[in-house]
C-alpha cells in the first residue's frame, strides 16, 4: 500500500525546512509588518541563516540573544533598522563598510550578503574566532575581514569608510570613526547614551562638518575602549 501523503512528511525539527519557514516568518512579520520596505534588505534576512550564528531554541525569535562572553545581539528588527540607516547613498555593492562589536557575526553576514565590503572589529578574541568559523561556514569569509582589538579607534589603514555600524553603546561617537568617514556623504550609526539605554543616532557627514539625528530608544551592551566606556563602570 501507499501511504498517506501526511505520514510521508519528513520531520525535521529543527532542520533547514523549519529554519526557512521561521525565516520567512521573521521576514514578514517582524520586518515587513513593521514597515522595512527595501527589496533587497528584505531578501538579505531572508537569505542568512541566523541560526548558524546564534544558539538557543528560537534563532528566529522577536527577541535579543546571547551571544557568549556576556554579550548580546539585538533582535532581528533592530539589526534591520541600523541596517537601513546606516545604507551608503549609492547602495552596498562593492562599498567599504567598517563594524564595530562582531559579536555573533551575524551583522556582519547581513552586510556581506548585501554585497559590502565589510572590516569588522571584536575585542573579544573568542567571539572573533568564532565569527570568523561561521562567516566562512556561511560562504561571506571573501567579503568580510574580522580583526581583534579596540574598534573605538577605528582602522585607518583601510578607511575612508562609506557606512560605520556600531553594535555597541558608547557615551559619544568616538573621532577616529567620525575621522574615518567619507567625506562625501559617509554615514555613520551608533547607540549613544548611558550603560542601559541609548538613542540610536545617525551621524551623515559632508566634508568637514557632521549632522547628528536621534533615530530611536534602544538597549546594547557598552561600548568598551579608549574612545568608549572604560572596562571597569
Ligand atoms: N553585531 C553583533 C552584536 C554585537 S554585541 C552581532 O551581529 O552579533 C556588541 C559587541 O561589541 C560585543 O561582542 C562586544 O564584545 C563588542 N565590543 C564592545 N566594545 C568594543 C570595542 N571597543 N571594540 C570592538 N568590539 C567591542
Amino acid at each position: 500500500m501507499r501511504w498517506p501523503r501526511f505520514l510521508r512528511q519528513p520531520r525535521d525539527p529543527g532542520g533547514d525546512a523549519d529554519h526557512a519557514r521561521d525565516r520567512a516568518r521573521m521576514v514578514a512579520e517582524q520586518l515587513e509588518a513593521r514597515g522595512i520596505r527595501d527589496p533587497e534588505l528584505l531578501t538579505a534576512f531572508g537569505a542568512v541563516e541566523r541560526h548558524l550564528f546564534v544558539d538557543g531554541d528560537e534563532p528566529y525569535g522577536d527577541h535579543a540573544l546571547p551571544v557568549g562572553s556576556g554579550q548580546t545581539i539585538s533582535q532581528p528588527f533592530v539589526v534591520a533598522m541600523m541596517t537601513a540607516a546606516a545604507r551608503p547613498e549609492g547602495g552596498w555593492e562593492g562599498a567599504a563598510v567598517l563594524e564595530i562589536g562582531t559579536g555573533s557575526g551575524y551583522q556582519a553576514a547581513i552586510l556581506a550578503a548585501l554585497g559590502a565590503r565589510l572590516v569588522t572589529i571584536e575585542r573579544h578574541a573568542t567571539l572573533a574566532d568564532e565569527a570568523r568559523g561561521r562567516l566562512a561556514q556561511a560562504g561571506y569569509a571573501d567579503r568580510v575581514t574580522v580583526v581583534v582589538g579596540d574598534g573605538t579607534s577605528g582602522l585607518a589603514t583601510r578607511a575612508p569608510y562609506r557606512s560605520i555600524l556600531v553594535t555597541a553603546g558608547g557615551p559619544s561617537v568616538p573621532t577616529p570613526l567620525m575621522e574615518q568617514l567619507e567625506p562625501s556623504g559617509g554615514r555613520l550609526v551608533m547607540p549613544v547614551g548611558d550603560r542601559q539605554h541609548q538613542i540610536l543616532t545617525l551621524v551623515v557627514r559632508d566634508g568637514d562638518e557632521w549632522t547628528h539625528e536621534a533615530l530611536e530608544p534602544v538597549v546594547f551592551v557598552p561600548l568598551i575602549g579608549e574612545h568608549g566606556y572604560p572596562e571597569e563602570a
